[in-house]
């Protein structure tokens, strides 16, 4: 479970209409990349997939059920982005369980998922530490590492890499890559880098000023760009 329609989604802040009618399907188990300029609006539509900003129009459904219908806890998102958004004062292992503990889990189910989670991204040696003494790398591990013990159906990432240099950025992308392979839970993913969107996606959205320009596989968009503005930001030049 994790299919997603967006239908017909605006979103607008004041006048200024972000969003202009976005009309999006994603099946269970895809990994789709949203691409396109900086303030295009991937990150407010985004946030209105997470239900966390309402759109002015339009609605998004998961798995048949209108998200702002859906009280957050029973939403099954779970969000990853640029800067991490971790508790400085809470260890890396108390940072991944914090909002399991919140929801009630139990402690020895809290063990559990953080074992699981800690064994795939690598986080066993630095369970005790906090954030501080962590490279940028490593947080974002941790970040991810809290999103998967919430065994989210769909996971939302915004520029996970932006802040880290070109070396982790290929190897935390790699991981994010083997996460999918084994979870396989739908996940959307927001770059405006062209080797993340190109190596990671099932399917690629370029974004343009609030609207799709189009949709398709990362080699179709490559070869057949619908337009200059797809070209230049994934295909080859025409
Ligand atoms: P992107 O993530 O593609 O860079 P955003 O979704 O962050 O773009 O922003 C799209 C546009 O919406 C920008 O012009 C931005 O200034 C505007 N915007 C985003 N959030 C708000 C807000 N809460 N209030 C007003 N304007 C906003
Ligand atoms: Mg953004």
């Amino acid at each position: 479970m994790g299919s997603l329609n967006i239908e017909n989604v605006k979103k607008a802040f004041g006048p200024v209409e972000v969003l202009k009618g976005i009309n999006l399907e994603v099946n269970d188990g895809e990994f789709v990349v949203f691409v396109g300029p900086s303030g295009c609006g991937k990150s407010t539509l985004l946030r209105v997939i997470a239900g966390l900003e309402d759109s002015t129009s339009g609605r998004v459904v998961i798995d048949g059920a209108d998200v702002s219908a859906t009280p957050p806890a029973k939403r099954g998102i779970a969000m990853v982005f640029q800067t991490y958004a971790l508790y400085p004062h809470l260890t890396v292992k108390n940072n991944m369980g914090l909002g399991l503990k919140q929801a009630g889990t139990p402690a020895a189910e809290i063990e559990r998922r953080i074992g699981i989670a800690s064994s795939m991204l690598s986080l066993e040696p630095y369970l005790g530490r906090r954030p501080a003494e962590l490279s940028g790398g490593q947080r974002q591990r941790v970040a991810i590492g809290r999103a998967v013990v919430r065994e989210p159906k769909l996971f939302l990432f915004d520029e996970p890499l932006s802040n880290l240099d070109a070396a982790l950025r290929v190897n935390t992308r790699l991981e994010i890559a083997q996460l999918h392979r084994r979870l396989k839970a739908t996940m959307i993913y927001v770059t405006h880098d062209q080797v993340e969107a190109m190596t990671l996606a099932d399917k690629i959205v370029v974004l343009n000023a609030g609207r799709i320009e189009q949709i398709g596989g990362p080699m179709e968009l490559y070869n057949s760009p619908a337009n200059e503005f797809v070209a230049g930001f994934i295909g080859s030049p025409k």
